[in-house]
C-alpha cells in the first residue's frame, strides 16, 4: 500500500492503463491537426476523432454529432446553459442549491442579467424530488438544470421523471453527469436534452470533456473561431485527450461492475464509524439511491483543523475539491442544516475503481484511532 492512501476519487482519478496506451501515439507519431483536411496527417486525426465520437455516441445511443468536445465538465456546464439562454429575452429557470459551483455560479451571473432562478432546496436525504420541480414550475420556466449525482453526497437524481416533466412544459433540461458516468447506469432514453461530463472523473485524462447536445436544442457557442464542432465549440481538437476520452467510455462496464464491493466497502465504514464515534457522527445522505463511492460524514465537535493535520495518510476533501482550497464551509452540506463549524468538520472519503478492502481496513483502524483521540 502506498501512503497516503487515496479517497479522494470524486476529486479526480487516475488515468487507466489501457487509456494511456490509446492516446500515446497521438502526442508523438500521429501528432496531425483534426481540420488539415488536405494530408494524411490530418486525415488520420480527423479519423481517429470521428472513431472516439462514434463510441460516445453509442454510449448515450445519439447521433454522433450530439457530442461535442469541451475541456471538461465546468466548460460544458457552462456552455449549455449560457450557449441555450443568452441569446434568449430573460425568464425563469430552475436549479438546486447543491449544484457544483460551475452551474450555481452560472446562474448567479445569470441573475445579475435578469433571469429570475428558483434554487431548490434538498430533502433530508440530499435528494431533489421530481415533485418539487412540478411545484415550482412557472408558465415562463424555460430551462432546468439538475445534476445527476452529487459530487459531495453521492445522491442520485430521478432524471427519468424531470425530463418528462420538461417535456410535457416544453423546457429544456440539463443535467451535469460528471460524477455519475462509470457508477450508475444510464437510461439512454430518458436522456436530458443536455448532458456534461468530464474524463478525469472516470479514469481519463485532465482537461478533456464534453457535452451532449439532443437535436432538438439549439446552441450558440461561447467563442468565435475556426468553427469546429458544429461551430458550438471552436478550437483546435485535442486529439490525444479525445481518444483518451473515448477509451474510459470503453471501460465503463469495467467501472460499473466495482460497485457491488464498493458498497460493501462503504456498508464496513458506516457500520464501524455508527458504532465507534454515535452521537458525535452523521451520515450526509441515508438515501437509498445514493452511489457507494461516496461517503460523507460529518464529525460533529470535532475541530476541523486538527483533524485534516492528524489525519495526513488518508487523502480525502471536506466538500468538493474546487472549494478544498480555501476554509469556506461546503454550500452542500450548508443546504444540509449544518452549522459552518460542522460543515467543516466534515471528511468526504470517494472510493474508486482501485479501491482495495486491504485498503479499507487500513483507513478504518486508522482513522478510528486518530478521530477517537480527538473526541476524546
Ligand atoms: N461538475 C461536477 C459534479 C464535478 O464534480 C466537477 C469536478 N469537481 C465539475 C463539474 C468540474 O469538472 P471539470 O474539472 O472537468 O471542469
Amino acid at each position: 500500500m502506498n501512503l497516503p492512501l487515496y479517497f479522494d476519487f470524486a476529486s479526480t482519478t487516475p488515468v487507466h492503463p489501457a487509456v494511456v496506451d490509446k492516446m500515446l501515439p497521438y502526442f508523438s507519431t500521429q501528432y496531425g491537426n483534426a481540420g488539415s483536411n488536405q494530408h494524411y496527417y490530418g486525415w488520420q486525426a480527423d479519423e481517429a476523432v470521428a472513431e472516439s465520437r462514434a463510441i460516445i455516441a453509442n454510449y448515450f445511443q445519439v447521433r454522433p454529432n450530439a457530442v461535442i468536445f469541451t475541456s471538461g465538465a465546468t466548460e460544458s456546464n457552462n456552455l449549455a446553459i449560457k450557449g441555450y439562454l443568452l441569446n434568449q429575452k430573460p425568464s425563469h429557470i430552475i436549479t438546486s442549491c447543491i449544484e457544483h459551483k460551475a452551474v450555481l455560479e452560472v446562474f448567479r451571473s445569470l441573475e445579475e442579467l435578469g433571469w429570475e432562478v428558483t434554487y431548490l432546496m434538498p430533502n433530508e436525504f440530499g435528494e431533489i424530488s421530481p415533485d418539487q420541480v412540478s411545484n415550482h414550475l412557472k408558465s415562463n420556466t424555460c430551462f432546468i438544470s439538475l445534476m445527476l449525482v452529487n459530487n459531495e453526497i453521492g445522491t442520485v437524481l430521478d432524471y427519468s421523471s424531470i425530463k418528462k416533466i420538461a417535456q410535457q412544459h416544453s423546457i429544456c433540461f440539463h443535467s451535469d453527469a460528471t460524477q455519475a458516468l462509470g457508477k450508475i447506469e444510464i437510461d439512454a432514453s430518458s436522456l436530458p436534452d443536455l448532458l456534461s461530463f468530464s474524463a478525469h472523473k472516470m479514469y481519463g485524462p485532465k482537461g478533456i470533456g464534453g457535452l451532449i447536445v439532443q437535436p432538438t436544442v439549439s446552441l450558440t457557442g461561447l467563442f468565435n473561431g475556426g468553427g469546429q464542432e458544429r461551430n458550438i465549440r471552436s478550437g483546435t481538437l485535442p486529439v490525444q485527450q479525445i481518444v483518451g476520452l473515448a477509451a474510459a467510455f470503453k471501460l465503463i462496464p469495467e467501472f460499473l461492475s466495482k460497485g457491488i464491493e464498493l458498497k460493501s466497502f462503504q456498508k464496513k465504514i458506516e457500520d464501524v464509524f455508527r458504532s465507534e464515534f454515535g452521537v458525535n457522527l452523521v451520515l450526509n445522505s441515508n438515501s437509498p439511491t445514493k452511489i457507494p463511492h461516496i461517503i460523507n460524514l460529518t464529525l460533529k465537535d470535532v475541530d476541523w483543523e486538527k483533524m485534516f493535520r492528524s489525519t495526513a495518510e488518508i487523502a480525502y476533501s471536506n466538500g468538493s475539491a474546487c472549494n478544498a482550497k480555501t476554509t469556506n464551509p461546503s454550500h452542500v452540506l450548508l443546504a444540509l442544516g449544518h452549522p459552518n463549524n460542522h460543515a467543516l468538520s466534515s471528511m468526504r472519503l470517494s472510493l474508486g475503481y482501485y479501491t482495495t478492502k486491504q485498503e479499507i481496513d487500513y483507513l478504518i483502524s486508522y482513522l478510528t484511532e486518530k478521530i477517537n483521540r480527538l473526541i476524546a
